[in-house]
């Protein structure tokens, strides 16, 4: 096509000059608005690492079903096993899922760290899905995490955020049924407060309890 040297670009002519500029020409400030929104899905990828929990295989991971995916295919087995028997020890034990996490199992530190686990062993983040460690390939592991994936559905992110931590923690580590006999403080502190407010409000009441606290 044609260059057009009027240097108004490739607009014509506004016809009544003001009114149809503004109309057609977006303003820089638009412009900085639109770059900005469309950078916003890179930028969580880039620096907000439990984002792609959204699209693991698109970091790197292969999946196994729709909810678990490795970067260790050949340890899929265990996986899969990991993640069949926490959702049924949680289901019966704890409360049903509204809907079933999404999971990633790192062998590697690499994969670990490329999904933001930072220093922690395995770490759930709101509804995006739970990412574990090398170190967190075990039942109990598994079944903590499925829990704080619970209390996300039955509390709400914002509200959990709240805490109480002796709740939050305490209850993960109690009902997931930890075989540890002593904790890490201030886990162990938290796990005794929750046994024995779980004793005195009974499972029936637990989360409708646990939403005054
Ligand atoms: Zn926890």
């Amino acid at each position: 096509m044609r260059p057009d040297r009027r240097g108004a670009g490739l607009l014509p002519r506004p016809a009544h000059g003001h009114f149809a500029r503004m109309r057609l020409e977006p303003t820089l400030l638009k412009r900085v608005a639109l770059v900005a929104l469309l950078c916003v899905p890179f930028a969580a990828w880039a620096f907000y690492k439990p984002v792609r929990l959204l699209a693991p295989s698109l970091a790197g991971v292969s999946c196994i079903t729709n909810e678990v995916c490795t970067d260790a295919p050949s340890r899929s087995r265990d996986a899969a096993q990991l993640y069949d028997e926490a959702i049924r020890f949680v289901e019966a034990n704890v409360g049903r899922f509204e809907s079933r996490p999404h999971v990633v199992f790192c062998e590697s530190e690499a994969c670990a760290q490329s999904f933001g686990l930072g220093r922690s062993t395995a770490k759930t983040t709101g509804p995006l899905g739970t990412v574990f460690g090398p170190r967190a390939w075990k039942p109990y592991y598994v079944r903590h995490e499925f829990i704080h994936h619970l209390q996300n559905e039955r509390l709400g992110m914002y509200r959990l955020h709240r805490g109480p931590e002796w709740f939050i923690e305490g209850m993960a580590y109690a009902l997931s049924e930890d075989p540890r006999t002593e904790l890490a403080e201030p886990f162990e502190q938290y796990r005794s407060q929750f046994d024995a407010w779980f004793r005195s409000v009974g499972k029936e009441h637990m989360w409708e309890q646990a939403r005054k606290l």
